[in-house]
């Protein structure tokens, strides 16, 4: 299991801190904008809607002043005493001093009821001044604005602000008729425009940037009559530069009412502009504001709002922080022990599966033991039901189960119900030390060796056992033979020994003569050869065994040994008849000339032994393939097929219980097979009972060599 990593932890506190902040800042903003969004346009909106209602009040207060300026000329025109004075004159029942001297007092009178008067001057029809009184032009020193004001007029009206003498005056000029409708002369009143421009630089519903501009567009330029804002450097009757204000103006004054935003140029700001005309006149009045106005404050506290968020989302990222931190600090602690316990818990796991693939493998191990030993094994519990038997337990169980039916192979094997022997599991766990017998089979053929050792628990009491069975069969009929063998070698010795012991004896007892006495002497002869061949071929063959013998190998003539050896015979046995026959130019073979004479010899003798008296021998030599063969042919008893195999064994001879086969201890066969291997040869034999036998061997042929030497 991987160990969960501590900084896992930290940087999940790290993300969700991030997170929390962004998804603040996210909301916030969304929040912001949807609600700040709509509230821009209005603010925008608003801003027009509200210049143009400015414009709009500014003009109705002009229009109002305009008024009133209007009334106040028709009011000084109206007085009665002055009209019918000025139509006395008219009607030349009056002398103009008379008039003046009349109108210039009751005229003085009527300027200063107003204060916004700020000077009148009254013409008769003829032109002539009737009455002049504060600031007025005269022909004399403003002819220009004299002969344009004093031109007669059909109705009050009103003339664009102009400056006498450096101040900005207004003029209203008003034809006086008399009571009968003729016209009889002129007011012209010249208003003071401090009061216009009051009402015009008074920036309430126009904020800071607010400015209001009274003109008109005669002939496509526009004339501002007096500075947009209070305290410029006063001038009047400007010419405008500005596009924005020439368009304003031209719009106004032509009746257009309306508000329009110019966007901010690369090096100019942003404009609201805002116009209309001024009922009465050919003016038109300008309102501009900076298109921002409103929007800055806004913008302020959008400002304010944003820092405040910016604020609250650094307190919320550090509140919730100093909240993780605790509990994200508990996990890791936490964390932290899980993964000692993950390590330990990995330790132990390892451990364990160390220890399971040893048991794994001691088990493998000690099944495959188990099943390879060659002896029988098997396991039992106390009641000696069988647990667990070995391959070689199965196989002998099947082979004895098959050999003697009706017999459980289990009870003979590992059972010990029927067996009151050593190896009783009674007795086992009784004793509860390990246990060994033999057992038989039935009909006594077969040996087992047994051995029982205890299966001990904890408690140290005997749970069960293991029955560990090996043949013994071949091991028996071995020391049987080895018995045999050592009763015929000392029957054997003994029957020589008795008969030279008795010639010997009878010799030096009794006077003999000399034919008795070689007679004597030859059986003596006879019996110490056979004594000695019969120490000879028990010696060596222990010693070839042994490999204590070495073979000296040499090319070797095969018919003088055949010569010798059956020269030998001839001598001792003169009741057979044996012959040689050997082909001409033989091979030579490569061979140990002494053990290849004793083979043969070996062979002669069985075949005098073992053939009636009378008997041919032949002993014949000759070359088949590669090889040379060798043979020994009697007229013996022959040798059951049976038997063939077995009587080159050691000590095995033919059970001959009538006695019939003369004495021997069965190891000439098993030397002469021992010496024949050893040349590379082969031994085998052709038999019929009754009729005789032929044993041949083989011996390899040398190559060209000359022959080494003669066995002695
Ligand atoms: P031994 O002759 O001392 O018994 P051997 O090994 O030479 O021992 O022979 C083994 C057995 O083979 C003999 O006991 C005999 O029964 C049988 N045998 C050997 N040679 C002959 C033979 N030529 N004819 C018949 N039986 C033979």
């Amino acid at each position: 299991m991987p160990a969960f990593p501590r900084f896992a932890i930290q940087g999940l506190r790290k993300k969700i801190l991030f997170c929390s902040v962004i998804y603040t800042l996210a909301a916030l903003l969304i929040v912001s904008t949807v609600s700040t969004w709509p509230l821009l346009r209005s603010m925008r909106h608003f801003e027009e809607t509200n210049l143009l209602h400015a414009v709009q009040t500014r003009t109705l207060a002009v229009e109002e002043y305009l008024n009133r300026i209007k009334e106040i000329t028709l009011q000084i025109g109206s007085r009665s005493q002055l009209r019918r004075a000025l139509d006395h004159y008219a009607q030349q029942r009056w002398s103009l001093d008379r008039l003046r001297e009349f109108c210039d007092l009751r005229m003085g009178e009527a300027r200063q009821a107003s204060s916004t008067v700020r000077g009148l001057i009254r013409l008769s029809t003829d032109g002539h001044t009737v009455a002049q009184n504060g600031l007025y032009p005269t022909a004399d020193r403003n002819p220009e604005i004299f002969s344009h004001l004093s031109r007669p007029a059909a109705a009050i009206y009103l003339v664009d602000p102009f400056v006498l003498q450096g101040e900005l005056v207004l003029a209203v000029v008003n034809p006086i008729f008399s009571f009968e409708g003729a016209p009889i002369g002129q007011d012209i009143v010249f208003f003071s425009t401090a009061k216009l421009q009051r009402i015009l630089w008074d920036k309430s519903g126009m904020g800071k940037t607010g400015e209001s501009f009274l003109g008109k567009t005669p002939k496509n330029q526009a004339v501002l009559f007096f500075p947009g804002r209070k305290g410029e450097e006063e001038t009047y009757n400007q010419d405008i530069q500005s596009p924005v204000l020439t368009t304003a103006f031209a719009l106004s004054t032509a009746g257009k009412t309306g508000v329009s935003r110019i966007d901010p140029s690369p090096n100019g700001k942003g404009l609201v502009v805002a116009y209309a005309p001024i009922g009465g006149t050919a003016w038109g009045l300008v309102l501009t504001m900076d298109d921002r106005e409103f929007m800055a404050p806004l913008r302020a506290r959008i400002a304010s709002l944003a820092a405040s968020v910016l604020l609250l989302t650094a307190l919320g990222a550090f509140g919730m922080g100093a909240i993780l931190r605790p509990m994200t600090g508990r996990v890791l602690v936490y964390t932290r022990e899980l993964d000692n316990l993950n390590q330990e818990l990995q330790q132990e796991v390892k451990e364990r599966q160390t220890a399971e693939n040893n048991l794994r493998r001691s088990e493998n191990q000690w099944e495959q033991t188990f099943e390879a030993i060659t002896d029988a094994v098997a396991i039992v519990d106390s009641s000696g039901q069988i647990l667990k038997m070995n391959r070689a337990a199965s196989s002998l169980v099947r082979e004895l189960g098959s050999a003697y039916p009706g017999n459980d192979a289990h009870d003979l094997l590992f059972d010990s119900r029927h067996f009151r022997d050593d190896c009783s599991l009674e007795q086992l766990l009784r004793e509860k030390e390990p246990r060994c017998c033999e057992r038989t089979s039935p009909s006594n053929e077969r040996f087992f060796h047994v051995a029982l050792y205890p299966l001990i628990d904890h408690a140290n009491e005997v749970w069960g056992g293991v029955y560990v069975t090996h043949e013994i069969t071949e091991r028996k009929k071995m020391e049987w033979a080895k018995d045999e063998m050592i009763s015929a070698v000392s029957h054997e010795m003994r029957t020589p020994l008795t008969a030279i012991l008795g010639f010997v004896e009878f010799m030096l007892d009794n006077e003999v003569d000399r034919e008795q006495q070689i007679d004597f002497l030859r059986t003596v002869l006879q019996e110490t050869e056979r004594l000695n061949e019969l120490i000879s071929n028990f010696l060596d063959l222990q010693r070839l065994q042994a490999e204590i013998g070495q073979y000296q190998f040499a090319v070797v003539e095969i018919c003088p040994l055949l010569e010798q050896a059956v020269g030998q015979f001839r001598m001792t046995s003169q009741k057979h008849i044996l012959q040689i026959e050997c082909s001409e130019g033989l091979p030579l073979a490569k061979a140990d000339a002494r053990r290849i004479l004793q083979v043969i010899k070996n062979l002669v003798s069985n075949a005098v032994k073992y053939s009636p008296e009378g008997g041919e021998i032949v002993c014949a030599a000759r070359q088949e393939g590669g090889m040379l063969l060798i043979s020994v042919r009697d007229q013996g008893m022959g040798i059951a097929l049976a038997e063939r195999e077995r009587i080159f064994e050691q000590f095995y001879r033919i059970d001959d219980s009538e006695k019939r086969i003369p004495g021997g201890i069965g190891l000439g066969l098993a030397l002469v097979r021992e010496v024949v291997r050893a040349h590379g040869g082969r031994v085998w034999l052709e038999s019929e009972v009754g009729a005789g036998s032929t044993f041949y061997f083989s011996l390899p042929i040398a190559a060209d060599e000359q022959v080494d030497s003669e066995p002695t």
